[in-house]
C-alpha cells in the first residue's frame, strides 16, 4: 500500500482474543473446498460410505469452473468427469459451437481456443452453463449425502504434533454461526491454493517460486497471473467478421488505436506486451488482444482479463494483492465492455452477462509433498511404484509441446509433516510447471480429487492414515 493510501498506523500491534472454539461438527472426512478437486474428494468417499462434511467459502460447487465461470465442458475422461458432463448434459447445461453456428470462427484471432487452426477448419467447442452446473453439482453431493456449509470459509487449523508427523486435529471455520471448529479424522486440501496445508504447516513454495521466465526483467519470479472471466451476451458475430474481414482488422488493433487515441482504453487493457518483453511466447496470459471463446448460448462469449504480470500480485497470499485484483480487473471488464459496445461491429447491443464471483489464482502455493512432480519426471517418462494413474500422454508447453507419457504417484498427495492430509487438484505436490502445464486443469483436477476421496475412503474403512495405505495399481474411472 502507498503510503497516501495508508489507513492504519505504520506499526504492526496485537490485539489478544480469546481463542477457545465450539466444536459444531465432526466427520470422517473434512474437505476444505468444492472446486473440481474438493467435490471430486467429497463425493467419492461419501459413495464410499464415509461421513464427510465440505466447507466451500462460495455459493456452490465448482470454483473456478462455477464460480469463476470457466465453462469448458469436454466428452469426459472417465469417472466423476465423463459423470458430471452427462448430469450437466441431462440438465441442458452444455452448449456446442461448431462450424454451422460459428462459421468463420476457426482461425479467428480472437479466439481463445480455435485461433490456431486454420480458417475453415471443423471445430467443436463444447462449454457448459457455469451457473446452473454449480446447482447440479450442488445436488450430487446432497444426493451422495455430503453435508456441504457453503459461504463458509476456513480460517484455521489445529495441529496436535505426533512423534514424527504433526496431526490435524480440527480446522476453524467461519460463516454466519460465528467461528467454530470442525473436527475429523482424514482431511482434504481443495482450496486451490495450499491455504490448508500451509496453515497445517506443510512447507510449499509460493507461486513464481522458481520460474525463469518471469524474473528475466529484473530477477523477480513472478507467480503465472490469475485472471477473472466474464461474460457477453448478445454479441453479433458475423458482423464482428464482417468488420474483421473489410476493415482489414482481424486483430481490432485499428479500432484498438482509434479508442486509445480518444482516451477510451486505460493503460493495461490490451496491453500488446510486458515491459517490452514477449511472456510465455504468444500464450494468451499476455492478453495482447481481445480474447473470447462461445459459451452457454448463440450470441454469448466468454472473455478473459488477466493480472498484469508486472504487478506481481500473489492473491492467495495476500488479502491487499486479491482486492488489488480484484478492483483493477473489474475496471478492465468495465472498459472492455464500454470499448466493444461503442466502436467493435456485432457489440453494438451486446451486455454484460455475469463476472466471475473471484479473480482466480493460476499459480498459488505449491505444498511440497512426499514426491514433487518434476518436469524430469515427465521428460524421463519416470514410472512409479505407486502409480495411481495410468501412464497419460500429455503436451508440455514449456517444452515446445513436446509429448510426454507419465505417472502420477500416490505420494504427491501426502503433504510432508502431517499424517492425515491429502492434497488434491492445484494443490497437488507438483513443481510450478508441471502443475500448471498438465494437471491443473478441470477433468484433472476433478480425477485427482476423486483419488484423493478414494484414498480417504480406504483408510477410513481400514481405520488408517493416507500415509498407511499401500498404493499398488492404478486407480481406473469409477474407481
Ligand atoms: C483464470 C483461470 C483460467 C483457467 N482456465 C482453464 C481452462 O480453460 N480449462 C481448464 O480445464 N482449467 C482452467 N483453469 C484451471 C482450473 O480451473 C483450476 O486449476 C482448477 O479449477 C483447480 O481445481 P481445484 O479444485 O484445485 O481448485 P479451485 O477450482 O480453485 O477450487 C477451490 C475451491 O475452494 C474454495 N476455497 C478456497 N479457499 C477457501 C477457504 N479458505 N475456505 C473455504 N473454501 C475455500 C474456493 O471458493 C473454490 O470453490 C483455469 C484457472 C484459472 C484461475
Amino acid at each position: 500500500m502507498s503510503d497516501e493510501n495508508q489507513l492504519a498506523t505504520g506499526e504492526k500491534s496485537i490485539i489478544p482474543m480469546a481463542a477457545d472454539v465450539p466444536v459444531s461438527y465432526d466427520a470422517d472426512v473434512v474437505v476444505v473446498g468444492a472446486g473440481p478437486s474438493g467435490f471430486a474428494a467429497a463425493l467419492k468417499s461419501a459413495r464410499m460410505g464415509a461421513s464427510v462434511i465440505v466447507v466451500e467459502k462460495l455459493d456452490a460447487p465448482g470454483g473456478v469452473h462455477t464460480s469463476g465461470l470457466q465453462g469448458h465442458a469436454s466428452e469426459g475422461i472417465g469417472g466423476i468427469h465423463t459423470e458430471l458432463m452427462e448430469r450437466f448434459d441431462a440438465h441442458g447445461y452444455i452448449y456446442r459451437a461448431d462450424n454451422t453456428s460459428h462459421a468463420d470462427w476457426a482461425g479467428n484471432p480472437l479466439s481463445h481456443y480455435e485461433r490456431k487452426k486454420s480458417p475453415g477448419d471443423d471445430f467443436i467447442r463444447l462449454s457448459f452453463n457455469p451457473e446452473g452446473s454449480g446447482s447440479v453439482m450442488s445436488q450430487m453431493l446432497d444426493e451422495a449425502g455430503v453435508f456441504a456449509l457453503y459461504d463458509t470459509r476456513f480460517v484455521d487449523c489445529i495441529v496436535d504434533p505426533g512423534n514424527g508427523d504433526g496431526h490435524i486435529r480440527a480446522i476453524v471455520v467461519e460463516n454466519n454461526s460465528g467461528r467454530f471448529a470442525i473436527t475429523g479424522r482424514i482431511f482434504i486440501e481443495g482450496s486451490g491454493t495450499g491455504q490448508l496445508a500451509a496453515s497445517a504447516g506443510v512447507p510449499y513454495i509460493s507461486g513464481g517460486g522458481g520460474q525463469p521466465d518471469t524474473a528475466q526483467w529484473d530477477g523477480v519470479h513472478r507467480p503465472v497471473p490469475g485472471g477473472l472471466l466474464w461474460t457477453m451476451h448478445g454479441v453479433d458475430l458475423p458482423s464482428l467478421v464482417r468488420h474483421q474481414q473489410q476493415a482489414d482488422d482481424p486483430l481490432l488493433q485499428k479500432v484498438i488505436a482509434e479508442a486509445r487515441a480518444a482516451g477510451d482504453i486505460p493503460e493495461g487493457l490490451y496491453r500488446p506486451t510486458m515491459q517490452g518483453a514477449h511472456i510465455y511466447a504468444s500464450m494468451y496470459i499476455g492478453h495482447p488482444t481481445l480474447d473470447m471463446s462461445p459459451m452457454s448460448a448463440d450470441g454469448s462469449y466468454c472473455l478473459w482479463q488477466n493480472v498484469p504480470y508486472e504487478l506481481n500480485l500473489h492473491m492467495d497470499e495476500s488479502g491487499e494483492d486479491n482486492s488489488t485484483a480484484t478492483r483493477l480487473l473489474r475496471s478492465y471488464v468495465d472498459a472492455e465492455a464500454r470499448f466493444l459496445r461503442k466502436y467493435v461491429p456485432g457489440f453494438d447491443n451486446a451486455r454484460i452477462g455475469s463476472i466471475g464471483r473471484y479473480v482466480g489464482v493460476r499459480d498459488g502455493r505449491h505444498p511440497i509433498g512426499e514426491h514433487v512432480f518434476t518436469i524430469d519426471d515427465a521428460r524421463n517418462g519416470h514410472r512409479f511404484r505407486d502409480a495411481v494413474t495410468h501412464p497419460m500422454k500429455k503436451l508440455f508447453f514449456w517444452d515446445t509441446y513436446t509429448p510426454y507419457e507419465f505417472e502420477v504417484p500416490y505420494r504427491c498427495f501426502l503433504p510432508k509433516k502431517i499424517d492425515n492430509l491429502l492434497l488434491a487438484g492445484a494443490s497437488l505436490s507438483f513443481s510450478y510447471e508441471t502443475i500448471f502445464m498438465v494437471m491443473r486443469n478441470f477433468p484433472w483436477t476433478t480425477l485427482t480429487g476423486e483419488i484423493a476421496g478414494y484414498a480417504a475412503g480406504r483408510c477410513i474403512e481400514k481405520k488408517i492414515g493416507p500415509k498407511e495405505l499401500e498404493w499398488t495399481s492404478p486407480y481406473g474411472p469409477g474407481g
